[in-house]
């Protein structure tokens, strides 16, 4: 009797058998209800087998088979299989990350989520006007002006034209106005349709047409883009080289990069294609959604975050990685993966096209390149003939007198910008009014109670927060040591240089993006348009503001506060200042308005500085990966760390002694580093250590990996928390 085995999201990396007597290898990667323990449990059927060790006695069977819902291919399991074992982690909780969680849920939900459906206008359907429709009838007008100007609608695009419309829908479909689209047969051509091209600057043309004719198999190319040398231009002609062709593209985006406008452009550039947005917005319902119509067949282009990598997709043509260095492309928590990483695994897989774009490559990405693994275009010019890349000034904050942290250089450019009516941005790393709150009596200082770590002062909600547990608190009156009355906020953060900026311009209007003003689920969506329309003279954010944006009368960036980042600990932090340096400054002078960059530092003669000044990748990297090469870092060893976290701190080191003892029996080819604790040893009261394991060889570190993570699961050490994290970000 046939037996299914399934992967179940439980933490124990093996697969479960259930008696199946109807199914066949037709049904390896559905979706199954089985019971688990005394709960029913979603399983994915892995395995089709003739016989089982469990007796068949003990084995229980299958309830059902999830008909039309997830149908993962061999190529989708052998992505979860890599990832499970190179990450280390059970593979039924691979499956479960890379699902959505709706099609985890019920029935019900799988079968609405199954089908989407396209359709555009008859010939009755096109001789209809806007005007022939009441004006209440809102939802009519909405759904005809939008099939007038995109030759279609899916029923994946409805919900963003409203309630209104979708009724709608059904009145036209009654009344023939029209047609179904068979979807996944996109004329040759028709991607083509009545776009008008830029003119491609001669860079972009010669990387576009490298990219082009070599698109039908596997590379990885990495474009060096400077900011605004056109990037973007180029990701969509190859798109649309792979559209023409009836192929599916995959394109990734850091999650603040993925907004409404992105989505739009991406509509109007391919308006018969079906597109699809996978992150956090889209509600689970349309995420379900999305997923299966990528998996289907029927969407040609998935944009998404980091977890839309794992997106089953038969026709994959292409994928395009945008903002490659971000680190928002490695997940923090339960399943460790870098989307980049995969993406290169899967177009490898696939034997297509990989394209990797960045202003400032992740130094890995870069090594690579040089190395000739990784195929590097440049482009070295911003791509509007009249744009310039923007002239960079250091403010040195030595020669600057009083403590308010803002310059009177800096406040006399803002002011030159808003009486020329240009937008500026004022760059600070850090929410809240203050990091530290201070008794100047007796030096005490707010401490979170249950971290290492101060608590930020929040002058709008009068409270104290830690930014690393989430706890809040009220300010105190008085010192709680020695009764001190006047406690002194030290430091700045976003909402003090507001306060200060308020002060000093207050005619300009202001707008301050951080994740506490943009709690709200729409108020970054509003916050661009209102940038957009010039209702905002001033921003003042941290680095949500950074990325990938657009704005036309933005000329100044001032940034206050980047020498933390000169004496970090972690051997990253140069490289990510000096991307931080290179994105914000790049959002100055992107159209013709010419930019300039403020940047306050108490160190102007670090040499980080000077290759920034002149937007110097090159030099950059190649100064920074000799000092990483001499001193045995990432890219030329690879890490991983075990990171543990317990209430009882004995538990914690018992652990952690044991780990070492094992890793270092093995007399293992790589280096077993001494434990430490991380920066900020406590947190939400877990004490933390973490444990470092390199190697210059990655197959190497694999195998003792593998080894080593056998021998801690199989201790089954309750009290403490543990995983591994391999090519860790954060050390
Ligand atoms: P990047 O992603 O490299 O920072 P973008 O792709 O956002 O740059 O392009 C920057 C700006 O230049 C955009 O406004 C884009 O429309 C414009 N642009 C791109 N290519 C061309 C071109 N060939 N001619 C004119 N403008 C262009
Ligand atoms: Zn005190
Ligand atoms: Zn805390």
């Amino acid at each position: 009797m046939p037996i299914a085995r399934l992967a179940l999201d439980v933490p124990l990396d093996r697969l479960f058998d259930y008696s199946a007597p109807t199914l066949s290898h037709q049904d390896i990667g559905k979706l199954a209800i089985v019971s688990f323990g005394r709960r029913r449990q979603v399983g994915l059927i892995v395995e089709v087998v003739e016989a089982s060790e469990v007796p068949a006695a003990k084995l229980k069977q299958i309830e059902f088979v999830i008909e039309d819902g997830v149908r993962l291919g061999a190529d989708d399991l052998s992505l979860l299989r890599f990832c499970s074992e190179y990450y280390h982690h059970p593979f039924g909780q691979v499956v479960f990350t890379a699902l959505p969680p709706a099609l985890r849920r019920t029935r019900a939900n799988l079968r609405r989520a199954a089908t989407i459906e396209r359709y555009r206008l008859s010939p009755a359907g096109e001789a209809l006007t806007v005007d022939q429709f009441a004006e209440r009838r809102l939802g009519a007008r909405r759904l005809l002006s939008h099939l007038q100007a995109s030759k279609g609608v899916s029923t994946v695009e409805l919900p963003a034209l409203g309630d209104a419309a979708r009724r709608a829908l059904k009145l036209f479909l009654a009344n023939g106005w029209l047609l179904a689209q068979p979807a996944a047969a996109m004329a040759a051509g028709d991607a083509r349709h009545d776009y008008k091209h830029l003119a491609l600057s001669t860079e972009q043309a010669h990387t576009y047409s490298e990219i082009s004719s070599q698109i039908d198999s596997f590379a990885v190319w990495l474009i060096h883009g400077v900011t605004g040398s056109g990037k973007t231009e180029i990701y969509l002609r190859a798109i649309e080289d792979v559209l023409c062709v009836g192929k599916q593209a995959l394109v990734l985006l850091p999650e603040i990069n993925l907004t409404p406008k992105v989505e739009g452009h991406f509509r109007s550039r391919f308006p018969s294609a079906a597109i699809v947005c996978l992150h956090s917005v889209v509600s689970e319902a349309e995420r379900g959604k999305h997923f299966l119509a990528a998996q289907n067949g029927t969407a040609d282009v998935v944009i998404g975050t980091r977890l839309s990598v794992f997106t089953p997709l038969p026709r994959l043509g292409l994928i395009v990685v945008d903002e490659e260095h971000d680190a928002s492309y490695k997940q923090n928590d339960g399943l460790r993966y870098h989307a980049r990483d995969l993406a290169i695994f899967r177009a490898k897989q696939r034997g297509v096209p990989v394209i990797l774009g960045s202003a400032t490559p992740s130094l890995e990405s870069y090594a690579n390149a040089s190395a000739g693994r990784y195929r590097l275009q440049r482009l070295a010019e911003r791509a509007q003939p009249d744009a310039r890349l923007p002239a960079t000034r250091l403010i040195n904050m030595r020669a600057v007198r009083g403590g308010s942290g803002l310059s009177a250089e800096v406040v006399d450019a803002l002011r030159l910008r808003l009486q020329r009516g240009e937008q500026s941005l004022v760059f600070i790393n850090r929410r809240g009014y203050a990091p530290v709150l201070f008794c100047p009596s007796c030096a005490w200082m707010a401490p979170c109670t249950r971290c290492s770590a101060r608590m930020v002062l929040h002058t709008r909600t009068g409270s104290l927060q830690c930014h690393h547990c989430g706890r809040s608190a009220q300010v105190p009156a008085q010192c709680p040591d020695c009764g001190e009355q006047e406690l002194l906020p030290v430091g700045r953060g976003t909402q003090r240089i507001e306060t200060l900026l308020r002060e000093a311009l207050p005619d300009a209007r202001l707008l301050r993006v951080d994740r506490d003003s943009m709690a709200r689920k729409d108020a970054w969506t509003q916050a661009l348009a209102k940038i957009e329309n010039h209702e905002v003279d001033l921003l003042v954010g941290t680095q949500m503001l950074a990325k990938g944006h657009d704005f036309k009368r933005l000329t100044l960036v001032a940034l206050l506060d980047v020498d933390q980042a000169l004496f970090s600990p972690n051997f990253r932090a140069a490289e990510r200042l000096f991307a931080l340096i290179v994105q914000v400054a790049g959002r100055a002078g992107r159209a013709s308005l010419p930019g300039e960059v403020l940047i306050q530092t108490m160190v102007p003669n670090h040499p980080l500085f000077a290759a920034a000044l002149t937007h110097d990748y090159a030099a950059f990297a190649r100064t920074e990966l000799a000092a990483r090469e001499a001193a045995g870092f990432p890219p030329f060893v690879h890490q991983a760390l075990l990171r543990a976290e317990a209430l009882q701190q004995r538990a914690l080191h018992e652990f952690m002694q044991r780990a070492v003892q094992q890793a270092r029996a093995a007399k293992p080819k790589v280096t077993v580093y001494e434990p430490l604790a991380p920066a900020i040893e406590r947190v939400a009261g877990k004490s933390r250590l973490q444990l470092l394991v390199q190697s210059r060889s990655r197959q190497q570190l694999q195998e003792f990996l593998r080894q080593w993570n056998a021998q801690l699961a199989a201790a089954d050490e309750r009290r403490v928390r543990w995983a591994i994290d391999v090519d860790p970000l954060e050390l």
